[in-house]
């Protein structure tokens, strides 16, 4: 099973970065800031760092836009 983020879903707010995968598979690969000064996160997860462990997906606080799937 592959875990990915929906760009469609993703509120680009950089919160799974900071969060506790064991793995560190969460990366950010662009980073914008925008006329309001607020900072936008481009995520992904890095699909060979990701052991599938779960515990992104199966916490609802970790991301609040749920953008995590199951690919
Ligand atoms: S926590 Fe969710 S909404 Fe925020 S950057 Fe990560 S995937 Fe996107
Ligand atoms: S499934 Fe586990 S290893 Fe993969 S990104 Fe989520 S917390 Fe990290």
């Amino acid at each position: 099973m592959v875990y990915k983020i929906n760009p469609e879903k993703c509120l680009k707010c950089g919160l799974c970065v900071t969060q506790d995968c064991p793995e560190k598979a969460f990366v950010v690969v662009d980073k914008a800031t925008e006329n309001d000064g607020l900072t936008l996160y481009t995520v992904k997860i890095d699909e060979h760092k990701c052991t599938s462990c779960d515990t992104c997906f199966s916490h609802e606080w970790w991301c609040p836009a749920k953008a995590i799937v199951k690919g």
